[in-house]
């Protein structure tokens, strides 16, 4: 007798933020304007947008700061009006600006923080070992909080929301005013909390600045999210082209037509020392473009990408060539 094997029911995971038409007002002013969105685990995600947008505003109902005025916010299932000592259990919010801390070292600082989110007190000395060592600020151990560099700041903001090992960190415009190699370390920071399974959403007014390790961005203008996806997703919707500073030393007509007759490229412009060539981004890669012109026989003395910054984006947006 042949018997019939039950359909295996399986619920779609949760996502870590699931944001539905969220709206916050200030008084009489509307910050955020029915929002939704959400952010599967495991993401990076870059939450992008002008001063005054609504990133803050969005990303402090996240950490429980402040209630929706309508809309429902779930972390990991969980309703942030509703249960926020729940939801705060699995956050780690690093607000945009840090506190000054002046009189303690980085591991009294640490240890302080561990207390306050009650790390048991034998387990406190190993946490606080682990998170400087992951945030590469063991040296600094004993350094004055004070006299950190700004990076270093930085990644002891993150340190300290790492002690209680939550799941999704909220970092609010990290990079600002971090040098670059500041930079790069965060980015490295994030991309390895990343692999450890963290889902991270982190803000910033500068889309270059995230472009290079988010998986998936959003962008957020006058309280509303105009664009989501992943980057390649959003050049496509706005049709962003790059344009590239290029110096070659073999320039000679036939090459530049040659250029000129590329996959993805749209227009290449001979100025006095170089060339503006500009590329379909999502169909030609920087790295391919180089590879082309070095094909084409193009000796090449410089390959500047020029960044692809918000205002791009924005004025795209408003040109009304969106839907
Ligand atoms: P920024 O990068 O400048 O921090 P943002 O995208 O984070 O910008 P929000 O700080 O969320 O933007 O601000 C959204 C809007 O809400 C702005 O118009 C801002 O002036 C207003 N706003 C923010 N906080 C308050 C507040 N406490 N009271 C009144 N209005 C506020």
């Amino acid at each position: 007798m042949e018997t019939e094997t039950p359909p295996v029911l399986v619920s779609p995971p949760i996502p870590v933020v699931d944001i539905q038409c969220l709206s916050v007002w200030y008084g009489r002013q509307l910050a955020v304007k029915n929002l939704s969105l959400t952010i599967p685990r495991g993401e990076i995600f870059g939450f992008i947008g002008p001063n005054g947008a609504g990133k803050t505003t969005t990303i402090k109902v996240l950490a429980t700061l402040l209630k929706p005025s309508m809309g429902a916010v779930h972390v990991l299932g969980t309703n942030v009006a509703h249960s926020p000592q729940e939801v705060r259990r699995n956050i780690g919010y690093v607000p945009d600006s840090f506190g000054v801390y002046e009189d303690l070292s980085v591991v009294e600082y640490l240890n302080f923080f561990a207390a306050a989110y009650r790390i048991e007190w034998d387990k406190r000395a190993g946490t606080v070992k682990d998170v400087l060592a992951l945030t590469d600020l063991s040296e600094k151990a004993e350094a004055q909080v004070d006299a950190l560099s700004r990076g270093m700041k930085q990644r002891l903001g993150i340190a300290r929301v790492l002690l209680h090992d939550p799941q999704l960190l909220l970092l609010d415009e990290p990079a600002s005013g971090l040098d670059p190699r500041a930079r790069i370390e965060l980015r490295e920071l994030l991309k390895e909390l990343q692999r450890m399974g963290k889902t991270i959403l982190v803000s910033s007014h500068i889309l270059h600045e995230l472009s290079q390790f988010c998986t998936r961005i959003g962008i957020i203008e006058a309280g509303e999210l105009v664009a989501e996806g992943s980057l390649m997703d959003i050049y496509r919707k706005l049709d962003l082209k790059r344009t590239v500073h290029v110096q070659i030393s073999n320039l000679a007509p036939p090459l530049v037509e040659a250029i000129r007759r590329q996959r993805a490229i749209t227009s290449v412009e001979e100025l006095a020392d170089r060339l503006a060539i500009q590329v379909r981004e999502d169909e030609l890669s920087m790295e391919d473009l180089l590879e082309a012109l070095h094909g084409l026989g193009a000796r090449i003395r410089m390959f500047q990408p020029e960044a692809m910054d918000m205002e791009t984006a924005f004025m795209k947006l408003t040109e009304g060539k969106v839907s």
